[in-house]
């Protein structure tokens, strides 16, 4: 691994500060993906700036309900937060499917959404990569994609977005607090990660330097009954070869409305717009959760090896509604 410097970072203004006009800085959360990075040589940073005491480390609700999730939280304690349990069992259930107990005692909320792809072809420098290497080719759409994206790809990159705390908070509606050169700003989710387009090196919308403060919870009342379903190689330490976050809001038998984001599918935690319209008004039974999911696949462009994903996830997804409505 190539010598580096680390710095502690006491506060979220000083942390932006020691990344200000270097772009051989980063920042590092619990170090579970950026470490193992460093170890492969896909990231060589000259310093590395610990955040991880620079956010705030509080699950705390507002007065009007929403749920503020500082960037500095471990993903153990999230998914162990009664609040977090009882109002968005999805989210807890979404960062359980993840990882190991020891990671996920290391790895925090910032961390956790800038993890970068699992794609095996990123993870090794000898190969070309467009993600790593921009210009330098994609292997994975001739080669080994089977875990790859089906639906919003490029000809430039096939990745998926590997983590599943992401998708539980796509389908949430989050904000995420982010903390820039030019002060505080807002990004709504989804919309912190991007499609790869003719750019996939680039993951999310942020500008170098941003930090990561907090994410927020809106107030969603229906989000009590919800559920994240994971469908993996092995029953742990396996990323998502797809999953489904979703909340039913339920009157007579009617979905009043609905939160849906699929996994492992997409470069982005993917939200299924397309069907959370379709539900809107319709009766809850498994031939309107068919025919959603059905819409919403309708786009999906799958590689030769990954086409199986496509009923999976309509499966996976009919599945999760059928019993989130019974
Ligand atoms: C064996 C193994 C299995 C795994 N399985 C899963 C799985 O099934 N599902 C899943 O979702 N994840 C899985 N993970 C990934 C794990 O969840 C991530 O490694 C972890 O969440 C990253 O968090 P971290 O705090 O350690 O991030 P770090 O490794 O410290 O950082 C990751 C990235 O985020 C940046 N960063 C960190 N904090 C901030 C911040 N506040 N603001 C801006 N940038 C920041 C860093 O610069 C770096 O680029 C697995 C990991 C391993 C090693
Ligand atoms: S899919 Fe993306 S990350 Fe994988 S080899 Fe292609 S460009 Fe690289």
């Amino acid at each position: 691994m190539r010598p580096f410097e680390y710095r502690r970072a006491t506060d979220a203004r000083s942390a932006v500060g020691a990344l200000r006009g270097r772009a051989d800085a980063m920042y590092l959360g619990g170090g579970t993906n950026l470490v193992d990075l460093m170890r492969l040589g896909v990231a060589t940073p000259a310093v590395l700036v610990d955040v991880s005491g620079a956010t705030s480390d509080a699950i705390e609700e507002s007065g009007d309900g929403d749920l503020l999730i500082g960037a500095g939280v471990r993903n153990s304690d999230l998914a162990a937060h009664p609040v977090v349990r009882r109002r968005y069992p999805m989210l807890a259930q979404a960062v359980l499917a993840g990882a190991s107990g020891q990671i996920r005692n290391m790895a925090t909320v910032g961390g956790n959404l800038l993890q970068r792809t699992r794609c095996s072809y990123f993870q090794d420098v000898a190969k070309p990569c467009n993600k790593h290497r921009p210009g330098s080719g994609c292997p994975a759409r001739e080669g080994d994609h089977r875990n790859l994206a089906i639906i919003g790809h490029s000809a430039s990159c096939v990745a998926t977005h590997p983590s599943d705390m992401a998708v539980a908070l796509a389908a949430l509606g989050a904000t995420v607090h982010i903390e820039g050169a030019d002060g505080p700003r807002t990004v709504p989710m989804p919309g912190l990660h991007r499609l790869p387009g003719d750019e996939p090196d680039r993951d999310t919308v942020l500008e170098p330097g941003d930090l990561i403060t907090a994410v927020e919870l809106p107030a969603l009342p229906f989000a009590a009954v919800s559920r994240y379903r994971k469908v993996r190689d092995r029953a742990s330490f396996a990323f998502a070869v797809v999953s489904v976050a979703a909340a039913l809001d339920l009157a007579d038998g009617v979905v009043r409305d609905c939160r849906i984001a699929l996994g492992g599918v997409a470069h982005v935690p993917w939200r299924a717009a397309m069907a959370e319209s379709a539900l809107r008004g319709a009766p809850a039974t498994a031939a309107e959760f068919s025919r959603a999911a059905d819409l919403e696949l309708a786009a999906a462009r799958p590689l030769p090896e990954n086409a199986f994903k496509v009923p999976l996830a309509r499966n996976v997804l009919v599945r999760t509604l059928s019993e989130l409505a019974s």
